[in-house]
């Protein structure tokens, strides 16, 4: 069964020991296995408050007590998805690349949706969601709120010309340098911070 509480999936995760970790993480991959569609599940979603979460995109990860040590300043937007949310589709606001480090895994486990293979940005955000479940956070948290600045060309002058901003139009997005996307906005694209 899997939780659909938000206000339950809102605590926060206690450490827990490599072994007990690893039976939960049997657990989580065989419940994730009966999902429709699942590619990722932390251990609270089945009403287990320890820092266990599993992601399947590439093949079948168990991360026990997980820690994101590193993140790059360049994030990105992506429809996401939560099991324990079923009808909700929402934009979330990701790092691009992000270090993580497992009592499970010897060395660090790399991951970066900067990369031709569109599975390496669904791994990537998989790790931090289910990551943030641990915490007590869901993707409503991280949603990316269309906030227009400006249209058009009357950009103000005090973005630098390297600093990167969004950029939106319908649908798509795009992280990419100021001075890039200038030209753009006299195109039908929309900066948002
Ligand atoms: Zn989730």
């Amino acid at each position: 069964m899997i939780i659909k509480d938000r206000k339950e999936l809102e605590v926060k995760c206690s450490p827990v020991s490599v072994k007990e970790g690893e039976e939960i993480g049997v657990r989580l991959l065989h419940e994730l296995r009966e999902s429709e569609n699942g590619i990722g599940l932390a251990a609270n979603q089945i009403g287990i408050q320890k820092r266990v979460c599993v992601v399947n995109v590439k093949e079948p990860l168990v991360l026990i007590n997980p820690k994101i040590v590193e993140k790059s300043k360049e994030q990105f937007v992506f429809p996401e998805g939560c099991l324990s949310f079923p009808d909700s589709k929402i934009k979330t606001i990701r790092h691009e690349s992000i270090v993580v480090e497992a009592d499970n895994h010897k060395g660090q486990l790399s991951f970066s949706a900067n990369s031709k293979d569109i599975n390496d940005a669904f791994e990537c955000v998989c790790v931090q969601h289910e990551i943030d479940h641990l915490d007590g956070i869901t993707m409503f948290d991280r949603e990316f709120k269309q906030e227009p600045i400006v249209k058009g060309v009357n950009a103000p002058k005090k973005i630098g010309r390297n600093e990167k901003v969004t950029i939106t139009k319908g649908k798509e997005s795009k992280i990419l340098k100021y001075k890039k996307a200038q030209p753009m906005l006299e195109d039908g694209w929309t900066l948002s911070i």
